[in-house]
């Protein structure tokens, strides 16, 4: 499982390193500009507000500029919803992220944001309006307190706390007895899987974005955290547009709207009941013999 989410991890962490080694925003996006992703344009644009409607108009993308990783995409993600991603290993989930996020750019077809081609936003404004939530959370050495912080630089210990009682972390954060002074290690040692997504579901919610990816844990996690993780994800999820990669059929059903990838294709997209009810690989997935590629964590 762990292949299966590295490079969602890599993009996202890419970004976070990035973040936290060099000082200084200007620097860090120099210092994008020379690695390989998306290219802003001259008159790129920095967005204030953004309501999180998302739409995929014919889209197609390839690595190495021969054959196509994605193949005319096109859904529409209305601001709030929530979006499950399905499919299996190699099916484009994570470049659909990718595209959305501005690591890579189309090469056909185009992406809007509140109507707006993503391609004439900043990188930087772009993603100031999303939040990761991965499997492998990013963790640096310090303090419980500024690894939440690392959402919003300038929140108080009082919005980082309200963020944490939101997320569910306050309760297993004060039951330590430096509480919120813990110090971390950059592999979050000491602390579990479950605690350190609840820490960084607090970090989402201190960010405020407008959108939201979310990678579902397949590894398995004690059942009360479990609960705890949705719980602060539904908070977390509530009124902004989320992108999740879902393994876990309760979470695919409550989506707005499921995309069924397979090689690179949009083969289906609709509610639960409306793919069942179509037949195809989404029934599929759910019903057949083929459940291992929904319910990893199972296993
Ligand atoms: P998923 O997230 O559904 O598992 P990916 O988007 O990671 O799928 O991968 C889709 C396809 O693109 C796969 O065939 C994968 O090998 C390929 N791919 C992913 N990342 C890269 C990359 N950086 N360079 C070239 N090919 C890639």
């Amino acid at each position: 499982t762990r292949q299966f989410t590295r490079p969602l991890n890599d993009l996202a962490n890419q970004w976070n390193t990035l973040l936290s080694a060099v000082a200084g925003a200007e620097r860090v996006f120099e210092v994008l500009d020379e690695e390989t992703e998306a290219k802003d344009e001259g008159a790129a644009i920095s967005l204030v507000r953004v309501e999180g409607a998302v739409k995929f108009e014919n889209v197609s993308f390839s690595y190495d500029g021969s054959s196509n990783t994605l193949h005319d995409i096109s859904f529409e993600a209305k601001p709030g919803e929530m979006i499950a991603l399905v499919g299996p290993t190699g099916a484009g989930k994570t470049t659909l992220i990718g595209l959305l996020s501005r690591f890579y750019d189309p090469n056909q077809g185009k992406i809007t944001l509140d109507g707006l081609d993503v391609t004439s936003i900043r990188r930087e404004s772009l993603r100031s309006h999303m939040a990761f939530v991965l499997q492998d959370s990013f963790l640096f050495k310090g303090s419980i307190r500024d690894n939440i912080r690392y959402g919003r630089l300038d929140a108080s210990n009082e919005e980082v706390e309200a963020a944490a009682k939101l997320a569910n972390a306050h309760s297993f954060i004060i039951r330590m007895p430096e509480g919120y002074d813990r110090m971390l290690s950059a592999d979050g040692s000491g602390i579990s899987q479950g605690q350190k997504q609840l820490l960084s579901i607090a970090r989402a919610i201190l960010a405020n974005p407008s959108m939201l990816v979310l990678d579902e844990a397949t590894s398995s996690i004690d059942t009360v955290t479990e609960i705890k993780i949705q719980e602060g994800l539904q908070a977390l999820m509530k009124g902004r547009t989320s992108f999740v990669i879902a393994h876990r059929l309760g979470t695919i059903r409550a989506a707005d709207r499921i995309l069924v990838l397979q090689g690179g294709r949009l083969l289906q997209q609709g509610s639960h009941e409306e793919l069942l009810k179509q037949g195809g690989l989404y029934s599929e997935l759910v019903q057949g013999g083929r459940r291992e590629v929904l319910d990893k964590a199972r296993h």
